[in-house]
């Protein structure tokens, strides 16, 4: 585990540079599901900067123990528990229906506080994902004025799993052209600063594409259990 950190932002670096960007411009969101405690403050202790978690019980349990960091949802997140982690994430990135864009809307505005949130995207129209299917994006994007306590920062997918991460490309060309189409033509709550696209197989071609947050797990943390 030593240099893995080091290691993941070489070739975030690399990636950045290939494709014309500045490193700077790409977090790296290390994903520490299944991780315990203790090694995810190794990695803090090394210079992690932000962790993803997806179930809101585990975060929860872990979160007292964590040395400082940030902290991003990044998994399927069921109304009912958006009360719990509301306050305690820097941004929810699997934001995919209505009922969830309403209910973050009243557990944010009894807090008075603006949460920053992603819009997952469907983009390999998988029967097994969630997210919106693209085409139900625009609609979905006006219903957010209705939302003063929410502000949409960008797009987050999941590509289709793909032996190549090359074939992973032409979908995180796509997430790109939707951020593109939207940016500018709505509400100025709604940004497309974000593209969180790419995981440990194909960060580098999310890169090539755009992304702005890789989140990667076991490329950073080894095999999960
Ligand atoms: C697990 C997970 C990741 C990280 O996947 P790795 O293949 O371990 O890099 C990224 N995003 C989401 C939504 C995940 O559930």
């Amino acid at each position: 585990m030593d240099d893995k950190l080091l290691e993941i932002q070489g070739r975030i670096q690399k990636a950045a540079e290939a494709a014309g960007r500045a490193p700077e411009d790409i977090q790296l969101i290390g994903v520490s599901k299944t991780v315990d405690a203790e090694r995810i403050n190794a990695m803090i202790d090394r210079g992690l900067a932000r962790i993803g978690e997806n179930r809101v019980q585990e975060l929860l349990s872990k979160l007292p123990e964590l040395h400082p960091v940030e902290v991003h949802l990044i998994g399927q997140l069921q109304s009912n528990k958006v009360h719990q982690i509301v306050d305690k994430v820097a941004l929810i990135h699997s934001l995919d229906r209505l009922s969830l864009m309403e209910e973050i809307q009243r557990q944010a505005a009894k807090r008075d506080i603006v949460m920053p949130v992603l819009i997952e995207i469907n983009i390999g129209r998988e029967q097994t994902k969630g997210g919106l299917m693209e085409e139900d994006l625009p609609a979905f994007l006006d219903r957010v004025v209705d939302c003063p306590n929410l502000e949409v920062r960008g797009l987050m997918c999941i590509a289709p799993p793909v032996a190549d991460p090359e074939a992973a490309r032409p979908y995180f060309t796509r997430m790109r052209e939707l951020a593109e189409g939207i940016r500018g033509q709505h509400d100025s709550r709604i940004q497309m600063a974000h593209l969180s696209m790419g995981m440990s197989h194909d960060f580098e071609a999310a890169i090539r594409e755009g992304a702005t947050m890789v989140r990667v797990g076991r490329a950073l943390f080894g095999a999960r259990a």
